[in-house]
């Protein structure tokens, strides 16, 4: 597929400066011009303003922003069919296994019932410029095909991490720390991984420190992610340490090597020092924490360690998968946690929604917009009066753009959502 913005403003190159650009062109999948004339701090009253030629697809008078398409990196799809079922739930009340509000209500859905649920959530998040997210998929190896079933059918990527159907360890094998995978759960885990792109689970508590060695092992050597939930809350630390005399983010480091650690909301000086030294990602999702009465995530102190961070909107019946809220409220958090007018730059925070998935995720994913890279973006309507008068173009995306001012996403030239009238 083939098209072409003319006059418009791109957020382009690894570091998302905004530029006025003459031309924004992609071709089969991959981005072919990025036209740069000037830095584009604000809008209105460029040099750049001319109008579109004729062959363009649309002309954007300048006021047309163009972002890369973004990630939300902790995400449970499979609840967004109980949008704000965990109202006056507690942490453990609403998510955690056997008895969770979360697990009792999916286990009474169909298929049938349950797909298009995901799909239209998936549907919501393409309007509001998401095109992939990575999901800790519940349900076993069932739940994570019929995640795959409904990616197939929106174009929003889905990268799956499943999870166990059950917890495969009573409390006193969990408690004992001794015990190994029992075969069904060794058996379930090769069948998550026929369909799941990689591995997550609650807690380190869930499983013994012989289950997650093994983990990381199968995982490892079928070239799949691995992901967890670490320091939530206090009780994910002083249960570990309880059970094996270890935190469970130094255990998670210790035996299970993750890719991703979600959560961190706890962490305190020593294991954010922890987090950097590892070289690992962390994904943060304040408003679900916010949501729960939880503490906020320590975003100034993971930033100033160096720590790569994402961001995620994590559970649909805790919170709405519209990154672009989170991007707001975590840029406000962090600025108050820097305790200045000036840090971080609203681009520091968006780039946790878009070129810092590079680092997991891989080339496939570069999360930004060059000439040769993926056409995966979203063009945003700075016609609309609210933006029309932007002084800061990178503040007003990460702060004031609502899903309906996204006018189209695309996903590797795939046009997932495109609003009409386009102009
Ligand atoms: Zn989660």
């Amino acid at each position: 597929m083939t098209g072409e913005l003319r006059d418009c403003v791109v957020l382009a190159g690894p570091e998302l400066e905004p530029w006025h650009c003459g031309r924004f062109a992609w071709r089969d999948g991959e981005v072919v011009a990025v036209e740069r004339r000037a830095p584009a701090r604000a809008l209105g009253g460029s040099a750049a303003a001319t109008a579109g030629g004729g062959a363009a697809a649309a002309s954007g008078n300048g006021a047309l922003v163009v972002v890369p398409g973004l990630y939300n990196s902790h995400t449970h799809m499979g609840d967004s069919c109980l949008p704000d079922g965990a109202t006056g739930l507690t942490l453990e009340e609403g998510f955690f296994r056997p008895h969770g509000f979360k697990y009792r209500e999916l286990a009474k859905l169909t298929r049938e019932e349950h797909l298009p649920h995901v799909v239209n959530h998936l549907r919501y998040m393409a309007r509001s410029g998401t095109v992939c997210h990575i999901d800790f998929r519940e349900q076993g190896p069932a739940g994570a095909e019929l995640l795959r079933a409904a990616s197939a059918e929106t174009g929003v990527e889905s990268i799956i991490l499943g999870q166990f159907n059950g917890v495969p360890f009573g409390a006193e094998a969990l408690a004992a720390n001794d015990s190994v995978l029992p075969a069904e759960a060794r058996a379930e885990l090769e069948a998550i991984l026929d369909v799941a792109d990689g591995f997550s689970e609650s807690t380190m508590n869930d499983l013994t420190d012989a289950a997650w060695r093994e983990v990381r092992e199968v995982t490892g050597r079928r070239g799949k992610l691995r992901a967890i939930h670490c320091l939530e809350n206090g009780a994910y630390r002083d249960v570990s340490v309880a059970r094996t005399g270890v935190g469970d983010l130094a255990r998670a480091l210790e035996l299970y090597d993750p890719h991703l650690i979600v959560h961190l909301t706890v962490a305190n000086g020593a294991e954010i020092a922890r987090m950097a030294a590892a070289g690992k990602t962390g994904v943060l999702n304040p408003r679900a924490n916010a949501n729960l009465g939880l503490p906020l995530p320590p975003v100034r102190a993971l930033l100033d360690a160096g720590v790569n961070l994402l961001l995620g909107t994590d559970n649909g019946l805790l919170n709405s998968p519209n990154l672009l809220a989170e991007l707001d409220f975590t840029y406000k958090l962090a600025k108050s946690q820097f305790g200045d007018a000036v840090t971080p730059d609203p681009l520091t925070i968006l780039r946790m929604a878009t070129a810092n998935v590079a680092a997991v995720l891989g080339a496939e994913h570069p999360g930004y917009l060059e000439a040769g890279l993926p056409a995966t973006f979203v063009v945003l309507d700075f016609h609309r009066p609210h933006l029309r008068a932007t002084r800061h173009v990178a503040a007003s995306v990460v702060t004031r753009v609502t899903p309906e001012d996204v006018l189209a996403t695309y996903r590797r030239g795939r046009e997932l959502y495109r609003r009409e009238p386009y102009l």
